[in-house]
């Protein structure tokens, strides 16, 4: 079983991770992509960050219709701050022996990589399946020492993020279409991002 995770603060979850999602999982073929929001992510900390109630319910509605993707609390449900390692491990248990894992990752976060933790358990756990990303050079050099464990994936470079995203909220502009209509509605309705 080949299995995708891809994990983010998703705040908001937007339409180039989907699309991330479905390219990936069409070119290495895989059974299913797991969309994994962060519960404490560290790397974040002392940013600004939405509940994660909101972030795992926009990610449940935007990957709701997507038979090959689903969402997973594992992270926002473990208490601590939220590492790739302990989810890889949670995921490999839950779907036992036989799954190859394949952690979904842009070119921007490979370029810290090594400052995660167990960065080597990571890739005994996955491979993983770097995407290009606007602005960034995907940098693998650092991972030399782990030959075939990283893989790259060519997909449409989308110059989308939740950043802009949550800066055109807050600017009064326009993000419909940016984001799945059902997580437009959701920021919306619970006024995310407006000051
Ligand atoms: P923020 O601006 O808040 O950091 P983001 O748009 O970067 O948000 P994240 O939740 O940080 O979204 O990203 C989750 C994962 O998706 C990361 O691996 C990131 O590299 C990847 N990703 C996000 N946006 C894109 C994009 N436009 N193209 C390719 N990969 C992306
Ligand atoms: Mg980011």
């Amino acid at each position: 079983m080949r299995i995708g995770v891809l994990g983010g603060t998703f705040d908001p979850i937007h339409i180039a991770h989907l699309a991330t999602g479905e390219q990936v999982r069409a070119r290495l073929e895989l059974e299913e992509v797991v969309f994994v929001p962060a519960g404490e992510p560290w790397m974040k900390a002392g940013a600004p960050l939405s509940p994660a109630r909101h972030r795992l319910d926009m990610t449940r509605l935007a990957v709701a219709g997507n038979p090959f993707f689903r969402a997973s609390s594992v992270e926002v449900d473990r208490s601590g701050p939220s590492y790739t390692v302990d989810t890889l491990e949670a995921l490999a248990g839950e779907y036992g022996p036989g799954v190859e894992l394949f952690f979904i990752m842009g070119a921007d976060a490979l370029a810290d990589f090594q400052r995660w933790k167990s960065p080597r358990r990571i890739l005994e756990l996955a491979k993983l399946a770097v995407v290009s990303r606007p602005g960034f050079n995907p940098e693998i050099s650092p991972l030399s020492a782990a030959p075939g464990g990283v893989v790259m994936v060519e997909t449409d470079d989308l110059a989308i993020s939740a950043t802009e995203i949550r800066r055109r909220v807050a600017a009064g502009e326009s993000v419909r279409y940016l984001v799945p209509d059902r997580v437009y509605r959701h920021i919306l309705d619970n006024g995310l991002y407006t000051p």
